[in-house]
């Protein structure tokens, strides 16, 4: 066989779940078939328009910055966060890059071999993530009753399985696909469990601004020894196409740590887009400033989230009353019987039959790391566009896509 058709020359990585049901909704779309597209977890938000302005008003800055990222842009996202939450990270330990994705990768990739734990569910490219940097994933398995929360007594257990020296933990809320989050004991367990086995936590804040009572507590706070926080605009912001994430080092940090974040941007992708950072700095420029519009947006996620929730409930179908974010994770597993007759025992077929039989696009329960078995999918309730700020925001005028959808999956359940 030719060198280049042997497919084991090659690492094992297929394209992103979230990215093709994109792909595929959108093709589905230009081929005027009727679609819903609560597969891909898009923000339905427009950036503030003084940060669209400055977008604009940038194109002309074409220097690179340097691989940390701008400085004044640094400071402002240094005085935000503190504003937002009280977290304290210092301007020199800021990193800036083209999406947050690309940062938990640098910091996976930081390390020779570490054992990864990741909770079961969790957002599609933690595992493959720690896949292509050579480490030992482990589960930190949830259930529904326990509302997908991880606890100390699910670590203490999962660091049984270590292989290696180094152990970090990616943790997320609130979650995708869950979003769902946790109150300050829980937190403060699962920081006495991680502190006992001296674990390196990435705590994923990427919808921490979009907590739907603005309530949002960091990790950094309750474990500020050992957590990198990540961020960015792609969601508080509504601009994930935009490139913009954000990783908050820890004041300890080793410099050798650092030096080797800092050497592998340089080897990759250099800086962010400097006039996407210039931007970036608009944004993250005043926090009160920026209240009214992250308001409005955590009232509509939060009124639409309960809204999906309540109907989704009604029919069975069991889930939990989102808390931040825009996702939801139904769990069919109540109509398991007419689903098996209907050919149906597996998250994916549940998916693929939902979409050729009612045009809903989800994804299923195991793009977030469970067995084939679980009959749940991730639904992102973003099928709607925002009306504008001077409008009041209505489900049924304002997101009628959302409302279709979810009635959709409710009779086909019940039809079953
Ligand atoms: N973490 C989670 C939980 C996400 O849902 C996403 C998707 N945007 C990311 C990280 C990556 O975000 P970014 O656009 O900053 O790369
Ligand atoms: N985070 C989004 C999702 O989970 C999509 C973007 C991505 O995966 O990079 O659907």
């Amino acid at each position: 066989m030719s060198l280049k058709k042997n497919a084991t020359m090659y690492r094992e990585v297929v394209e992103s779940q979230t990215l093709l049901i994109n792909t595929q909704s959108k093709l589905m779309e230009s081929q005027n078939r009727d679609v819903i597209k609560f597969g891909f977890g898009q923000s339905p938000f427009l950036p503030p328009k003084s940060v669209i302005e400055a977008l604009r008003a940038s194109a002309h800055e074409k220097a690179y910055t340097s691989v940390q990222g701008d400085a004044v842009l640094r400071e402002r996202i240094s005085r935000f966060h503190k504003e937002h939450n009280g977290l304290s990270v210092q301007p020199e330990n800021i990193l800036i890059a083209s999406g947050s994705k690309t940062l938990l990768y640098s910091i996976l990739l930081a390390f020779k071999k570490a054992d990864v734990l990741i909770p079961q569910p969790a957002w599609v490219s933690y595992a493959p993530q720690a896949k292509l940097t050579g480490h030992h994933i482990i589960k930190l398995p949830t259930t529904f009753e326990s509302r997908w929360r991880v606890t100390a007594e699910i670590i203490h257990r999962a660091v049984s399985q270590k292989k290696h020296d180094t152990t970090i933990m990616i943790f997320n809320y609130p979650g995708n696909p869950d979003g769902l989050t946790y109150s300050g004991e829980e937190l403060q367990s699962i920081a006495e469990a991680v502190g006992e086995h001296n674990i390196l936590v990435i705590s994923d804040e990427i919808y921490g601004l979009l907590d739907h009572r603005d309530r949002h507590l960091s990790f950094a706070n309750y474990y500020p020894q050992k957590t990198i926080t990540t961020t960015g605009l792609s969601k508080w912001c509504g601009a994930g196409g935009w490139r913009l994430g954000v990783a908050l080092l820890y004041d300890d940090i080793p410099a050798p740590f650092k030096k080797v974040l800092i050497g592998i941007g340089s080897e990759t992708y250099s800086c962010a887009p400097t006039p996407v950072q210039m931007a970036a700095g608009e944004a993250y420029r005043n926090y009160e400033s920026i209240k009214p519009y992250l308001a409005r947006q955590r009232s509509i996620l939060s009124s639409l989230g309960q809204y999906c929730y309540r109907q989704l409930n009604r029919a069975n179908i069991r889930l939990h009353p989102p808390q931040g974010g825009f996702y939801l994770f139904p769990d069919f597993s109540l109509h398991q019987e007419k689903l098996r007759s209907a050919g149906i025992t597996h998250s994916a077929e549940l998916c693929q039959r939902i979409l050729q039989d009612t045009g809903v696009a989800l994804l299923p329960a195991s793009a977030f790391g469970f067995d084939d078995h679980l009959l749940a999918a991730r639904l992102a309730y973003v099928d709607f566009e925002e009306p504008g700020e001077e409008v009041s925001f209505d489900i049924a005028t304002h997101a009628p896509k959302v409302v279709t959808g979810i009635r959709r999956i409710c009779e086909w359940v019940e039809d079953l």
